[in-house]
This record gives structure tokens, C-alpha cells and sequence, in this order.
């Protein structure tokens, strides 16, 4: 199946969050078998690690219409095995210090995917699949059935459109005047409610109305979208798509987050070996803040310190685990919200000898926090997907979640007496005692050495790998395929 694939970022080349991880592993995994072509399409950005394509080839140059605008883009191929690369260079638009953030970024993307449409005609590119991520690239679907030169073009005869989204918070604003202006789409569009959002034209609404199937990053997070309590009010259009509309998990990568092979920490191990691998990995992190273990179990949070995190909850709910009945141990690597920073250096001064703070962006570090921790933190207000749990699992450390978005769906909670499935802690409300409720299960399940055991095993041989949701596209993919 030949598949084309719009992003406004993707690794290695770009990215600002789960998108971009998503894009690759996704095609990545994708490509990996013969049957399918896969290429990326994406802007070529003033920082674009292309040093990650050693060897770029120079397509040429193409015209690109933007309505009344007729601009240029330059096309360059990079390639990484099976998986191939169209980088979309204008310096006039994409040479910029960031992605995103500028008073055109709608211009910007318009131009991205019209350059996207125009690039694979040029390369005579014909997609089965045409997958778009979130408002960048919402309005493609609606641009491939609402205009008479992709209606009637062979090229697009049997393509089908899949709409996923990462973040729902952006809805891609923009005046209805741009529907003409930039897509050269007509007004009536705006007037029959087809993209129309808030008395505004909003892309991501384009591309539910208009994508043959769309998908979310957890199947929780699809029902959280359709709720009426959702605050992102997609829920009305979204129900009228319901019946495609689903929810499929990201996955992790396991070869970069892999116990067994992992170079960044102190001893390797397996699911057989990791009471010493843990036991070790966890002496050298203790040692690395100069730290000594006490009674209770290690506790972690690797996050970006943000409102959505639950760090303040954390903050309320831990230092009795840390005092001197339970003695657990804390470290917290993360940055953000200035004044979380400053709530996280103060728990640091009041338990020096408990609590461990690295606040920045360090890769080797949370490799070795994620070997070396007996439990990690996740207590967030909200999470599509969330990975962080998933790595934890694959290191053996078992996730304490608040069960929202895709911390529900995959992480099964230890509630007291049943370990058969379980592997990691859950608990629901979004407050103190929450959390509370939480942190003390794990302390309990850490003084039951067969149990935790158990549940610690059942974490290690999870399978959270991008095979697993990249079959669930594919499924997806042919289903969209088959429909008439
Ligand atoms: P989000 O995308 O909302 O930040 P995720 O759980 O989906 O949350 O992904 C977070 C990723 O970023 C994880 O791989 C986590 O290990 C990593 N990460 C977050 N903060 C840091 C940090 N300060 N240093 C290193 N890695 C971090």
C-alpha cells in the first residue's frame, strides 16, 4: 500500500512533542514490510537535523499555488532504510528560528500542504493513504473532496484520507476570508457549518468533517473527546463520525528504551535478571546525588514540570513517604513552570537526604532514574496517551497513574489483592488523597516481596512496542481502503 504521510513535524528531523514521535515510529514500523511505500512530507525548517540524511537528494523545484499566490518550493529526499523523506523548503516561510509561534502560521501551513498535494503529483506519488496529524494538516481531506482539480485528478482517484489527533486544544483558527484566500475553497463551505467553528474556519473541524477515518492516541482519550464534559467541544462533530473514530495507542520505541541493552545505565538486565540489574542500576543513582537508601521504596518523575503533570499534587502528597516510618526516596527530573521549579527545589531543601532534583533536559539521566526507580509518578490532570508509563513498565518500574486518557488504558492497577494482570497502581480522583491513595498501595506492595514480584514481571514482559499500534493502523488503513 502506498502510503503519504503530512506532518508539521517528525523525528529525526523536527520536533516539539508526541507528534513528531509518533509520524516516525508509526511509518517507521510501517515500513518495515515490503508491501508497503511510505513517505514522509514535511517542511524543511531552518534547524531540520538533516545531518540525520547524510545523503539528501536534490530533487528540484516546484510551483506552488496558494490561490492567487504562485510561489516555489524546493523538494529534497532523505532516507532512513525503507522509509523515505520529502523535505518542503521555502525560505520565505520555513526558515525560522521555531516551528511554530508566527502571526502567519496558518498562512505557513497552507502553503505546507499545498506544496505536500503538489509534491506528490510531481512525483507521481499515488497514496492509498493519505494520513494527516492535527489543524496543520486537517484541511487536506476537505481540499481532496471539496475541489474539482484533486476530485479529477487519477493521482487521488483511490486515495483515502486518515485524520489523526494529538491535540485537540488547537483547533487551527481562521478567518473565513482565508478559506478563498488561501485554499481557494468557496465561502459557502464557512456558511453550510462544514469547517465552521466558533464564527472562525477551524482546519482541525475540516479535516473531521472531511477524513474518511480519523483516529486519537488512546481509545480513552477518543471516549474523553466524545464526552459532552470535554472541554475541547469537539464532541458534537465528533459524534457525528463516531462510527470512524477510533482510539489507538502509541507505542514506545523498544529498541532505544531497552533494559537489556540500554548504554546509558550502570548494569543491564532482563526480566529474569532485574532484582540485581535494579538493585544495581539503583545503588549508582543514589550514589550520583549523594544519596543513601532508606527503608521504603525509590519514587520517581521524569516530566515536563507543568500544571498538567500533578506535580503539585505530588508535592501535598509525598513527604509523609518520606519521613522517618516510611523513608522512601524521591527524585524528580523535570523542567518548566517557573514557580513548580522553585516548589520542587524547596521539598529538595526540606528533605535533603530523601529527595533528589535535576532541573533540566538530560536524556542519560532518565535513563538511568527509569532503571534505577522502584515506582514512577504520573498523576496527571489529563493524558491522551502519555509514554512515560510505558517506559517505566519496560524498565520494571512500576507506574503509579492517575487513570485518565491512555494511562487507563495501559496501565492495570494493583488494588490490594489482585496481581494476576496487574502491573502498576491507578487510582481516580484528581486530588491529594488520590495520590495519597496511590503512593501508600505502593508502599504496601513493596513490603510483599512475592507480589511485587509478580506485578514488577508483568510490567517487564508488556508488550507496548510500535508493532503492536502499527498493526492497528494498518487494520484501519485497509478498512478505509475496502469502504466505497
Ligand atoms: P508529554 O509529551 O506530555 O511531555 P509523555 O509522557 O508523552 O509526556 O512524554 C514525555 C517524554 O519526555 C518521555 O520520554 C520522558 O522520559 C521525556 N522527558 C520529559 N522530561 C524530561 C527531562 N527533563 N529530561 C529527560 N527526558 C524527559
Amino acid at each position: 500500500m502506498n502510503i503519504a504521510m503530512f506532518a508539521s513535524e517528525a523525528l529525526p528531523l523536527s520536533k516539539t512533542g508526541g507528534l513528531a514521535d509518533v509520524v516516525y515510529s508509526l511509518s517507521k514500523e510501517l515500513s518495515k514490510d515490503k508491501a508497503n511505500e511510505v513517505v514522509i512530507f514535511t517542511p524543511y525548517y531552518q534547524n531540520a537535523k538533516i545531518s540525520a540524511f547524510p545523503k539528501m537528494k536534490d530533487l528540484g523545484e516546484i510551483a506552488v499555488d496558494l490561490s492567487w499566490r504562485h510561489l516555489h518550493a524546493h523538494l529534497w529526499e532523505g532516507r532512513s532504510g525503507r522509509l523515505r523523506y520529502v523535505l518542503i523548503e521555502n525560505a520565505y516561510y520555513f526558515h525560522r528560528p521555531a516551528l511554530y509561534g508566527y502571526h502567519d502560521d496558518c498562512e505557513r501551513f497552507a502553503f505546507f500542504g499545498n506544496a505536500a498535494l503538489a509534491a506528490l503529483r510531481f512525483l507521481h506519488f499515488s497514496p492509498d493513504i493519505l494520513h494527516v496529524h492535527d489543524w496543520q494538516t486537517g484541511m487536506i481531506p476537505c481540499l481532496l473532496k471539496e475541489k474539482e482539480e484533486y476530485r479529477n485528478d487519477p493521482l487521488f482517484a483511490h486515495t483515502k484520507t486518515v485524520l489523526t489527533i494529538h491535540n485537540p486544544a488547537f483547533k487551527g483558527f481562521i478567518d473565513r476570508y482565508f478559506l478563498a484566500d488561501f485554499w481557494g475553497l468557496p465561502d459557502s463551505l464557512y456558511d453550510n457549518g462544514q469547517v465552521r467553528f466558533d464564527n472562525m474556519v477551524s482546519t482541525l473541524k475540516a479535516g473531521i468533517v472531511y477524513a474518511d477515518k480519523i483516529t486519537t492516541v488512546s481509545p480513552s482519550h477518543r471516549n474523553e473527546l466524545l464526552s459532552q464534559a470535554s472541554d475541547q467541544r469537539l464532541n458534537g462533530v465528533l459524534a457525528l463520525r463516531k462510527d470512524d473514530f477510533e482510539g489507538i495507542l502509541n507505542g514506545i520505541d523498544v529498541e532505544e528504551w531497552n533494559p537489556s541493552s540500554d548504554p546509558f545505565i550502570a548494569k543491564t538486565y532482563t526480566a529474569k535478571t532485574w532484582k540485581e540489574g535494579k538493585k544495581a542500576n539503583q545503588k549508582a543513582l543514589l550514589s550520583t546525588f549523594g544519596l543513601k537508601k532508606g527503608k521504603g521504596p525509590v519514587f520517581a518523575m521524569i516530566s515536563r514540570l507543568s500544571w498538567q503533570k500533578g506535580v503539585d499534587l505530588l508535592l501535598e502528597s509525598i513527604p509523609p513517604f518520606l519521613q522517618t516510618n516510611s523513608e522512601g526516596t524521591l527524585f524528580i527530573l523535570g523542567s518548566g513552570e517557573y514557580a513548580l521549579e522553585r516548589r520542587v527545589q524547596a521539598l529538595r531543601d526540606a528533605y535533603p537526604e530523601r529527595v533528589g532534583v535535576y532541573l533540566g533536559y538530560q536524556n542519560a539521566l532518565s535513563h538511568q532514574i527509569y532503571a534505577g526507580a522502584d515506582f514512577f509518578l504520573m498523576p496527571s490532570l489529563f493524558e491522551p496517551c502519555g509514554i512515560s508509563q510505558m517506559i517505566a513498565q519496560r524498565y520494571g518500574t512500576l507506574p503509579i497513574v492517575r487513570y485518565t486518557g491512555g494511562l487507563r488504558d495501559t496501565v492495570d492497577g494493583y488494588d490490594g489483592d489482585i496481581t494476576k494482570y496487574a502491573d502498576g497502581i491507578g487510582f481516580r480522583d484528581y486530588d491529594v488523597g488520590g495520590l495519597t491513595y496511590g503512593i501508600s498501595k505502593a508502599n504496601e506492595l513493596y513490603h510483599k516481596p512475592l507480589e511485587y514480584a509478580k506485578i514488577v514481571g508483568n510490567a517487564l514482559r508488556k508488550d507496548n512496542s510500535w508493532k503492536k499500534s502499527a498493526a492497528a493502523y494498518l487494520r484501519l488503513y485497509e478498512a478505509a481502503i475496502k469502504e466505497e
